[in-house]
């Protein structure tokens, strides 16, 4: 399987570290040397490694240890959120053009990428997103690809559009654009030719579709396999063409791991799915947390973690909660309450979870405007004085304008803040028995 070897080393080194109870800053030096010589080993590029041990040192070394963890742990879950970032940290789908419109994907590669085979497994995908999809067959100076296409296109229900070996790839896809429009399909996907190795000819080919046709998403199909070459001929086709993403194929096999730890940080291009095997179902969405925490194979840890954030989140809500009883509501917790709320989807869902408050019971609080200007109402509590936000009852109209100048807003709008704040507090005053729901309350992250 992908990545054993890498995940193998990584939890030994990890191992390690766990096993100590106070962490140096040479341990943490030790031990990210191993974590180089590992990722090296994957094959991940040399200068993404070094970049890649800089940033976990750098966070690594003068962390405080976050309660609930222990250095070591602290450790990996710097490890492993920087390995999600050098993954992209968000999913990335292939992006559709709104409405009707024809929304038309190039699919580029080297021959023996997979790239016939990822054409026909994401067309499969859109099909069944509603999408009414074409798939046209422009490789052809590889005769058995055209058939290879219709047959894999005939197993996924999707029509493939072909004129042969006897035409260009340019003009069939001219053809393959106006088949589409003409009987309106949603997406048209283009198998292009591939080469061996990356070549002037196959580039002015592609080129040269891009010019003629509006395409719209151009997707590279590289194989995990090669290692870094992957990534080379993921820059080059970045560069010559200009790509919008890439498929990561055979990651179901023994490889080591070291494209997919690359691309993103190499080309800047996102990883949209990996091929997981032959089959046209086997094609996963490329998720970077999912894979991360796959590398470093730690499930435990990372769910510990995990947890530990969440209690951490919640030391600070009973704090509130604590607060709020005593009615010592303040600025200070109006501005950490803003922030377990946004974690949470907002005031309006929050109030809308209430038992009793939801179906337009809920007390007037002017929430739209409340989610909408965090931002600002989070600038006009920082251009507070601490006791400005500990004991609002100072704001006099002077220090109002004070803050307002200071947030770049206008005293209307503190204003408005302030009496918010106030319905805030009488709102809680109202509701004792809220905050007391221990692990399912309100302001638990
Ligand atoms: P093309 O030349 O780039 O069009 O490549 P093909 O689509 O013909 O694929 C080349 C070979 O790789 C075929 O045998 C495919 O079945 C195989 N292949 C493609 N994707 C994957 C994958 O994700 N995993 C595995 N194990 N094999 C794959």
């Amino acid at each position: 399987m992908a990545f054993d070897s890498l995940s193998e080393k990584l939890q030994n080194v990890f191992k390690n570290l766990r096993s100590k109870g106070r962490l140096t800053e040479d341990d943490v030096k030790a031990a990210l040397k191993e974590v180089k010589m590992a990722l090296l080993e994957a094959d991940v590029n040399f200068k993404v490694v070094k970049q890649f041990v800089k940033d976990v040192q750098e966070r690594a070394i003068g962390q405080d240890v976050m309660n609930g963890l222990n250095p070591g742990q602290m450790v990996i879950k710097i490890v492993n959120e920087e390995m999600v970032r050098l993954m992209g940290s968000e999913t990335t789908e292939i992006a559709l053009r709104p409405g009707k419109e024809l929304t038309i994907i190039m699919m580029a590669g080297l021959q023996g990428a997979g790239k016939t085979t990822t054409t026909a497994k994401i067309a499969g995908k859109l099909k069944a997103k509603g999408k009414k999809v074409l798939l046209a067959a422009c490789d052809v100076y590889r005769p058995a690809a055209i058939e290879q296409l219709q047959i894999n296109g005939e197993k996924q229900g999707v029509e493939v559009f072909s004129m042969g070996d006897k035409n260009t790839p340019v003009n069939i896809a001219k053809a393959a654009v106006e088949h589409a429009t003409k009987n309106d399909f949603n997406v048209l996907i283009i198998d292009t030719a591939g080469r061996l190795h990356v070549d002037e000819d196959m580039m002015a080919e592609l080129i040269q579709i891009k010019e003629n046709v509006a395409v719209s998403q151009t997707i590279l199909v590289v194989d995990a396999m090669t290692g870094q070459d992957a990534v080379n001929v993921a820059k080059t086709f970045d560069e010559k063409i200009g790509i919008d993403g890439v498929v990561l194929t055979k990651l179901d096999g023994d490889t080591r791991g070291g494209a997919a730890l690359s691309i993103r940080a190499v080309t800047g291009k996102p990883i949209l799915y990996a091929g997981m095997g032959e089959k046209l179902s086997d094609l996963e969405q490329f998720y970077p947390d999912r894979m991360a925490s796959r590398i470093l194979g730690m499930g435990d840890v990372l769910t510990l973690i995990e947890k530990a954030q969440n209690e951490l989140d919640e030391e600070k809500a009973k704090k509130l909660e604590e607060k709020m009883r005593k009615n010592e509501f303040d600025f200070e917790m109006y501005l950490e309450s803003m922030s377990q709320m946004k974690k949470m989807g907002g005031l309006s869902s929050i109030l809308g979870m209430m038992p009793g408050l939801g179906g337009g019971k809920m007390p007037e609080i002017d929430e739209g405007a409340a989610e909408k200007n965090m931002a600002r109402t989070e600038a006009i509590i920082f251009s507070m004085t601490v006791e400005e936000r500990q004991n609002p009852s100072l704001l006099n109209p002077s220090r109002k304008r004070r803050i307002a100048q200071g947030a770049g807003v206008d005293i209307a709008e503190v204003n408005r803040l302030v009496k918010q704040f106030d319905q805030a507090k009488k709102m809680m005053k109202q509701m004792p028995g809220m905050m007391k729901k221990g692990k399912k309350g309100m302001f638990k992250g």
